[in-house]
C-alpha cells in the first residue's frame, strides 16, 4: 500500500531517522535522506538502501536551521521524485545546562532545529498532500514533549511546542486524507544519547555500562533502550490505512517513562 510513495525524513543520516528511513524503504517507499555527516558514509547509506530495497533514494544536505533550504528540499523532492507523501520531522539536537547559564545561541539552535524546522517543512509540503488527497506528517517529539527534566529547557520547550504544532495541523487537516501525529520516544541509544552517557562517565567517574544503567534507571521502567527500528515500524503503521483516524495523537514509545 505504501509502494512508490515518497518520504522525506529529516535528520536521517544517523540514529532514529535512519531507522525510520530503513523501515519506510522496506515498505517500498522512495526516500529522501537528510542530515549531516561524512559524504562518503552518506553515499554508502544511500546505496545500501537502494540495494536492499530497490527504492529510489535521494540525499538532501539541507540545514534544518535554514527555512530557505527546507523549502528547496521539498521543491527538489517534487521535481526529482514527483511527490511528497510522507514527511517525518526528526532532525534534532540536545543541549544540557541550567537555565541561568543556558547559552542564548544554543537556545535558538535547539528551537530552530527541533521545532521551527517542522513548521517550515509542513508549510511547504502540505499543499501538495492536500492536492493529492493523502499525506502523512509524523513529528518525532520525545517523552520530553510530555514531561520535563531539569537542565533541558530548550529541548523540553521545543518538544512540547512540537506536540502543540502536531495537534493544530491535525485539526486543520481533519477533513482531508492528511494526518499529523507525534511519536514520543524514551531513551534510544543513538549518538545524541551517547553524548549524555559520556558526560555522565566524565562527571561521576562511572563506567560506560554503569552510566547507561543510571540513565535508564532514572527514567525508563523497562530498563531497556527503545530501538530505532521500533520507532521506524511505528511510523510505517501511522502511514497505513489502519491509522487513518489517528489524528493529533502523541504516541509514547518510552518503556513506561511517562506512565509514572
Ligand atoms: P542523532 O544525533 O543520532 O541524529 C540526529 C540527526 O539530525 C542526524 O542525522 C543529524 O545529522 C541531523 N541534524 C542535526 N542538526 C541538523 C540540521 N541543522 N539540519 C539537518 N539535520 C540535522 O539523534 P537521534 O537520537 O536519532 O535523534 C533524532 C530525533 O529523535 C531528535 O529529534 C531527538 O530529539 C528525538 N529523540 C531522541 C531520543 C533518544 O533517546 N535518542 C529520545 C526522544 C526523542
Amino acid at each position: 500500500m505504501l509502494h512508490n510513495k515518497v518520504a522525506i525524513i529529516t535528520g536521517s543520516t544517523s540514529g532514529i531517522g535512519l531507522g525510520v528511513a530503513t523501515e519506510l524503504a522496506r515498505a517500498g517507499v522512495h526516500i529522501v535522506l537528510n542530515g549531516f555527516g561524512d559524504s562518503a558514509e552518506i553515499e554508502q547509506l544511500r546505496q545500501s538502501l537502494i540495494n536492499q530495497f530497490g527504492v529510489k533514494v535521494l540525499y538532501s544536505p539541507a540545514d534544518m536551521q535554514q527555512p530557505k533550504q527546507i523549502d528547496e528540499m521539498i521543491q527538489t523532492t517534487l521535481s526529482q521524485l514527483g511527490s511528497v507523501d510522507i514527511v517525518v520531522n526528526n532532525a534534532g539536537i540536545q543541549y544540557v545546562s541550567p537555565v541561568e547559564t543556558f547559552p542564548k545561541d544554543r537556545w535558538d539552535a535547539v528551537i530552530a532545529i527541533n521545532l521551527s524546522s517542522a513548521f517550515h517543512a509542513i508549510q511547504a509540503a502540505i499543499p501538495h498532500m492536500y492536492k493529492k488527497g493523502w499525506g502523512r506528517i509524523i513529528n518525532i517529539a520525545s517523552a520530553h514533549g510530555l514531561v520535563a527534566s531539569a537542565q533541558k529547557s530548550a529541548y523540553v520547550a521545543a518538544k512540547h511546542g512540537l506536540i502543540g504544532l502536531t495537534k493544530t495541523v491535525a485539526l486543520e487537516a481533519a477533513k482531508t486524507g492528511v494526518t499529523c501525529n507525534a511519536i514520543c520516544p524514551g531513551w534510544v541509544l543513538t549518538p545524541l544519547v551517547q553524548k549524555q552517557i559520556d558526560a555522565l562517565v566524565e562527571r561521576e567517574g562511572l563506567t560506560p555500562e554503569a552510566a547507561k544503567s543510571r540513565l535508564l534507571l532514572d527514567k525508563q521502567p523497562s530498563g531497556e533502550f527503545v530501538t530505532p527500528q521500533q520507532i521506524g515500524e511505528t511510523v510505517v503503521f501511522l502511514c497505513s490505512d489502519a491509522a487513518q483516524s489517528i489524528r493529533g495523537s502523541s504516541l509514547s514509545i518510552d518503556g513506561g517513562w511517562t506512565a509514572q
